[in-house]
């Protein structure tokens, strides 16, 4: 499927993978009008911004692969921030 792209977003890159037991598909665009240009969303909902595109391929990468450990820490960052 080819995501839908607003006039100043360019495609980027796409990450297939799985995570919480079902299958995750993150697509990652840049618009240079965006604060931080770099975005990528997940099928899931989530989307996470980057000022470069060194941030964008681990964290979407790591995002359709996820392991046991990435899992717990996620799930620890996620209090973590919550707490504050
Ligand atoms: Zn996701």
């Amino acid at each position: 499927m080819k995501p839908q792209l607003e006039d100043t977003e360019f495609w980027v890159g796409t990450f297939h993978g799985s995570h919480d037991g079902t299958t995750a598909t993150v697509t990652a665009t840049r618009d240079d009008t965006r604060p931080e240009p770099y975005v990528w969303t997940c099928t899931c909902g989530a989307s996470r911004s980057f000022p470069t595109e060194h941030g964008v391929w681990p964290t979407a990468w790591r995002h359709t692969h996820p392991t046991r450990f990435d899992r717990l820490r996620s799930w620890a960052a996620r209090r973590f921030r919550t707490a504050r």
